[in-house]
């Protein structure tokens, strides 16, 4: 991956938050590890800020435009722009999924979602413990399995881990 093949790249998204322009070389540089890209897309940018052929257009998030760009920027943009869960105020998302805006109490809101869905069944029960063990057993643990069973049983991804560590290290004992 050049220089040039990242200036293509920005010439086409014309704004961009850099994890979007990443995500958008690496489909086509799929076979570089992520980080790598990553990292070149850092140094391109910082010296082409310097040249002033990118301008920063937006602090948080940070938001990056071809400086043909940087007057009109918003409305190239505008089509990324969600709508917080919590609050309803307009937010530019840091990643496809986030559902809430950056703001202390809608943040905190979200955080107290999650603990509330998770909250319930302070103790394993038997069937679930056996349940868990059927997934993971001698093979190990892995994310998309316990994303799985998070779903099932209504414990966190976290929980089920610690769950299962608890449970190898009794075995081990044995
Ligand atoms: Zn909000």
């Amino acid at each position: 991956m050049r220089r040039s093949d990242i200036w293509v790249a920005i010439e086409d998204l014309k704004v961009f938050q850099i994890r979007e322009l990443v995500d958008y070389l690496h489909r086509e540089w799929d076979f570089l590890p992520k980080s790598q890209v990553k990292k070149k897309v850092w140094t391109s940018i910082q010296s082409w800020i310097k040249d002033g052929l990118i301008v920063r257009v937006y602090k948080e998030p940070p938001i990056f435009a071809h400086s043909e760009h940087k007057s009109n920027w918003k409305e190239i943009y505008k089509n990324k722009i969600k709508f917080c869960s919590h609050c309803g105020k307009p937010f530019i998302p840091r990643s496809p999924n986030q559902k809430f805006c950056h703001r202390k109490l809608c943040d905190r809101d979200r955080q107290l979602l999650k603990k509330k869905n998770f909250k319930r069944k302070p103790r394993w029960k038997e069937e679930e413990v056996k349940l868990l063990w059927e997934t993971f057993g001698l093979k190990g643990f892995s994310k998309e399995k316990a994303e799985e069973l998070s779903q099932k049983l209504g414990r966190s991804v976290t929980a089920i881990k610690e769950k299962y560590r608890e449970l190898r290290r009794a075995t081990q004992c044995v």
